[in-house]
């Protein structure tokens, strides 16, 4: 209770002191100055929080791989940032993502390399927003973001508003409410980029403890105001009814209006579809997504409904790494390459035989970035390719861009993630210990169900001999029960509308065997999936 106090106290100061803090008058030339500058700034925080810290992970790395500061900044100089990640990868120099979740110990020319929790953070930032993974497992993981990583964010985002010609419309955020802080922050951002928020829309009303986290969210959002942010507090929909949303956008054109709606991409699918069932018009509405992979099901669902739908690439421990631009269309976005690096790595999937990708790597530019990773994977996958279009980003030099985002070795529903690493203790021993059967009998599959909306299927083998497989959806939702941050709404979710359970026959893999889990990609290439732990 006394670490939640504090911690709304930060974030009330933080609140304050981001909400007047302007924008860069010049936010292009400055996002630009940033870019030109990246290799020295990148050479400056490496001196800094590794090579000054002989105990920091990504030190003892280098150490191994022979390669002093001098050598990496020589290196940088001669063939770049991009080459030179590449080589330090071959190197040893990265970090797997359950080597950096602490489930899996680093190992580098067997020699173990140990960390502490807060191992890979900056530790000349300060930060004040939290965000949380979410997971029962494993090492919490917290990323801290500063007022200056805000106020970059909010830099990108105003260049993204004005690429697309959006600055005059009404700005709709469908977003959580605290304890997750991205619609606390996307409602307070709109003064600072010039664009007001004009309605902020949540799910999570229903659940019974969400009581304080309402009242909490409006001290937040009055202290923003008393700032002079000027931010809207949220509307609560009804439960599994994104039909206000429609209408109000709808309320709007009529006004003479447009609109831009802002949020996790399954969400906003929910928005077009029931604008469309209930006969709201919404044409021209521009729809930002995040949080899931655009597939063509769910963009086919915006066309239908006369929008248009642009993706954006985040991560919370690394931050923003790529925003789509009005001539991409797709899963595809600039990598905002001022603030973060990436490279690919070809290498097995994890609970995977027979499977390879294309790991994407990202490495922190910005010093105030709350993590500094070197080649550090996320478990997605996607093709980098150089890209010509005549957009700001590209002007910028953002020209190289990601394709074909998807993730593998967890599960992104709804924008919440779920480790392999979580799931497989889950299905092999939870249920199967509580309910009968045994590994193999329980399997999740990610998929897309006939309203677009990406859903986690439990699958329960008839041979468990179960009647009732909402008992089983039930535990484990509450075995997956998260922390705070984020994960208040996942639990909400889940038990919503978030898991089908249904008996079904195991799926075999290729090869015959029974697997425990089946992590199957809704993104790029419909069909090919991903397998568990071999029972
Ligand atoms: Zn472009």
């Amino acid at each position: 209770m006394l670490a939640e106090i504090q911690y709304y106290s930060r974030l009330a100061l933080g609140i304050r002191q981001v909400t007047r803090t302007p924008l860069p008058p010049d936010p292009e030339s400055f996002i630009r100055r940033q870019f030109v500058e990246r290799e020295r700034r990148f050479l400056e925080v490496a001196e800094r929080v590794v090579f000054a810290n002989p105990a920091h992970p990504s030190h003892v790395m280098f150490r191994i791989a022979g390669c002093a500061l001098g050598d990496l900044a020589r290196h940088v100089e001669q063939d770049g940032l991009v080459t030179t990640l590449t080589t330090l990868r071959g190197e040893g120099v990265y970090l797997s993502h359950d080597e950096w979740r602490g489930t899996t110990p680093i190992v580098r020319a067997g020699r173990e390399i140990s960390f502490g929790a807060n191992g890979f953070r900056n530790p000349f930032v300060k930060g004040w927003s939290e965000s949380q993974s979410s997971g029962s497992t494993g090492r919490p993981m917290t990323t801290a973001h500063s007022t200056e990583a805000r106020v970059h964010t909010n830099a990108h985002q105003f260049l993204r508003f004005r690429e697309f010609g959006l600055s005059d419309r009404a700005w709709i955020t469908l977003r959580p409410i605290l304890p997750a802080t991205t619609g606390l922050n996307s409602a307070l951002r709109g003064r600072v980029v010039g664009t007001p928020v004009d309605r902020w829309f949540s799910v999570g009303s229903t659940l019974a403890d969400y009581g304080h986290y309402r009242a909490a969210t409006w001290a937040m959002v009055t202290l923003g105001n008393l700032a002079g942010a000027r931010a809207p507090y949220p509307t609560f929909l009804p439960p599994d009814d994104f039909g206000p949303v429609a209408a109000h956008i709808a309320r709007r054109r009529r006004e003479g209006r447009a609109s831009v709606v802002q949020g996790i991409l399954s969400p906003l699918v929910r928005v077009a579809a029931a604008a469309i069932e209930q006969g709201h018009d919404i044409t021209g509405t521009v729809f930002l997504c995040g949080g899931e992979a655009l597939t063509p099901g769910k963009r086919e669902v915006f066309e239908r409904a006369g929008c248009l739908a642009s993706p954006s690439y985040a991560l919370s421990e690394v931050g923003h790494v790529g925003l789509g631009c009005p001539e991409m269309t797709g899963n595809c976005v600039h990598l905002l390459e001022d603030a973060v690096a990436a490279i690919t790595h070809r290498r097995r999937a994890p609970y995977a035989d027979e499977v390879e990708v294309d790991s994407l790597h990202f490495t922190s530019l910005l010093p105030y970035a709350a993590n500094f990773f070197i080649n550090v994977e996320m478990d997605d996958e996607g093709t980098i390719e150089p890209v010509t279009c005549n957009c700001v980003f590209s002007r910028i030099g953002f020209t190289r861009r990601i394709r074909h985002i998807a993730a593998f070795g967890k599960l992104t529903p709804q924008g919440m993630n779920f480790h392999g690493t979580e799931l497989v203790p889950v299905l092999e021993e939870v249920l199967p210990a509580r309910f009968g059967g045994r590994p193999g009998d329980y399997q999740l599959v990610e998929c897309e169900a006939p309203n677009k909306q990406t859903e986690l299927r439990l699958h329960i083998s008839p041979r468990v001999g179960l009647t009732d497989p909402e008992r089983v959806r039930d535990a484990f939702v509450e075995h997956m029960r998260p922390r705070r941050g984020g994960a208040l709404a996942t639990r909400l979710w889940l038990h919503s509308n978030g898991v089908r359970a249904v008996i079904s026959e195991p799926h075999a893999t290729p090869t015959g065997k029974v697997h425990a889990v089946r992590l199957l990609r809704a993104s790029s290439s419909p069909g090919r999936t991903r397998v568990g732990h071999e029972a």
